[in-house]
């Protein structure tokens, strides 16, 4: 397993729509491994391909809070949304490739996904809480939507700039 680098706003890899798998093979199966050693790593509870630049569908995640409780990495690939509620929630989200910016955002307060996973099977459950945040903020990686993208464009442009700074440090660095 490798650690990947991870992605920062702005990047034109983080607004393209990403292609589906058309197989799952040892390839995808190694991705998924290094994409959720990044992201336990970072820390996060999520990532999608798009932040390590590799344009697929496949997203991990772990919502896991309790830190008695077993993790549960979860690695989804091809998600797609079959059902959101009608009810909605507002959570408080970050994001790996917009480090230490926190916004809060109203989406869906449950949503039933279908994937493929990693043996190949369709899988479907409904999410909720911080599952159903996360799994539909990853899964708006996969269409090229950020969360930021949900905020009022004064906001938006404020973190990007701030974003924008990060980078000339880090490459400065
Ligand atoms: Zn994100």
């Amino acid at each position: 397993m490798t650690l990947r680098p991870i992605l920062i706003h702005p990047d034109p890899r983080l607004k393209k729509v990403c292609d589906p798998v058309p197989e799952i093979t040892d390839a995808v199966r190694a991705l998924a491994a290094d994409m959720l050693e990044t992201m336990y790593d970072a820390p996060g509870v999520g990532l999608a391909a798009p932040q390590i630049g590799v344009m697929s569908r496949i997203l991990v995640m772990d919502c896991v809070k309790d830190p008695e409780a077993p993790p549960r990495p979860m690695v989804l690939v091809n998600p797609e949304v079959t059902w959101a509620s009608e009810a909605r929630n507002i959570h408080e989200e970050g994001c790996l490739s917009i480090p230490d910016q926190y916004a809060e955002v109203e989406r869906p307060a449950e949503v039933r996904v279908r994937w493929l996973d990693l043996d190949g099977a369709w899988q479907e459950e409904t999410f909720d809480g911080l599952w159903a945040t996360c799994v539909q903020h990853e899964i708006d990686h996969l269409n090229g939507r950020l969360f930021i993208d949900y905020l009022k464009p004064l906001k938006r442009q404020m973190i990007t700039r701030k974003m924008e700074k990060l980078k000339r440090e880090r490459a400065r660095a």
